[in-house]
């Protein structure tokens, strides 16, 4: 049976009176060979434990439950719970949860689910909630890779080099967290609805150990997020009007010199260990001070 094609989509939406719901993200892959891409980056066996996020109608959790050992499906959208649950009927290893994936215990949810065993998180993700969701599965220590449709423009920042144009916050954020990688870009003829915007695959792979050694976490994401609060400044300006940093512009200049660094410099110039060194200084400067 037709289950990915664009006239499958309209067909069983219809079938239940619905309408896809912009306001959720509802974009349903309608190209099998994007599909395939996706399945064959999680590099899915029969132990996997996958968690997917919105779920749809299933099409991509058709492939992953033919794949992996056992797949929890969160979707938010309760209208399209009958045809999600019909096309999913024919497996026994998918568990659907009807909630927001935001609000979800994924601690609990895991133990519920996969016992103590590591999770791979695979989505077609709704793209009004990408970065938070990111951010969630990135906290988590059990979840080893993450495989996501997201909006093209997101996944350059993700895996972007210091120095370049993309670059930022975020891409620190990941990098601390996680080796990104980028699968493939999917265009917008690709979905139905078509999005405004091409898409991409990345793959995430969770690190054991960040890439760096800092002396206090929260100092150093507040140090990455002061750093591009003010794209258009220096560092020394963004950082030493930093709020949450409690610092000044004489007092970063002077760390910035001590590490050889130049006082002119922007953030997206500088790299995770420079970001790395530079919060260590800090943080040592304000222990001796304070
Ligand atoms: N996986 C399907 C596919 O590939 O065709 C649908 C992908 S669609 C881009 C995003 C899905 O996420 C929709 O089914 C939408 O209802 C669901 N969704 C939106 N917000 C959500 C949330 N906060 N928690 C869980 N699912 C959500």
């Amino acid at each position: 049976m037709d289950f990915s094609s664009k006239k499958a989509v309209q067909r069983q939406l219809a079938g239940e009176g619905l309408r896809p719901k912009k306001g959720l993200g509802q974009n349903f892959l309608t190209d099998e060979s994007v599909l395939f891409d996706i399945v064959s980056a999680a590099e899915l066996t029969k132990d996997s434990c996958v968690l997917e996020i919105g779920p749809g109608m299933g099409v991509l959790t058709r492939e992953l439950a033919k794949k992996a050992g056992s797949v929890v499906a969160v979707e938010l959208d309760t209208t399209i719970l009958p045809v999600l649950e019909k096309n999913l009927s024919e497996f026994n290893n998918v568990t659907i949860i009807n909630q927001d994936i935001l609000k979800v215990d994924l601690d609990k949810l895991f133990d519920d689910h996969f016992g103590d065993r590591s999770v791979k998180v695979i989505a077609n993700l709704p793209y009004y909630i990408t970065t938070p969701i990111i951010m969630k599965l990135l906290e988590h220590h059990r979840i080893t890779s993450i495989v996501v449709m997201i909006q093209r423009e997101v996944a350059r920042r993700l895996s972007a080099k210091a120095g370049s144009k993309d670059f930022g916050a975020i891409t620190l954020a990941v990098d601390y967290r996680a080796v990104a990688e980028p699968v493939r870009d999917v265009p917008p003829e690709a979905f139905m609805p078509a999005p405004k915007v091409w898409s991409s695959v990345i793959r995430l792979s969770l690190r054991e150990e960040p890439p760096v050694t800092v002396l206090n976490e929260k100092h150093f994401f507040d140090l990455v997020k002061g750093a591009f609060s003010q794209r258009r400044k220096t560092f020394v300006n963004s950082v030493g009007s930093y709020g949450a940093l409690e610092t000044n512009k004489e007092a970063v200049k002077a760390i910035l010199e001590k590490l050889n660094i130049p006082e002119t410099i922007r953030g997206e110039a500088l790299d995770i260990e420079a970001y790395a060194k530079i919060s260590n200084e800090m943080v040592k400067m304000q222990k001796q001070s304070g």
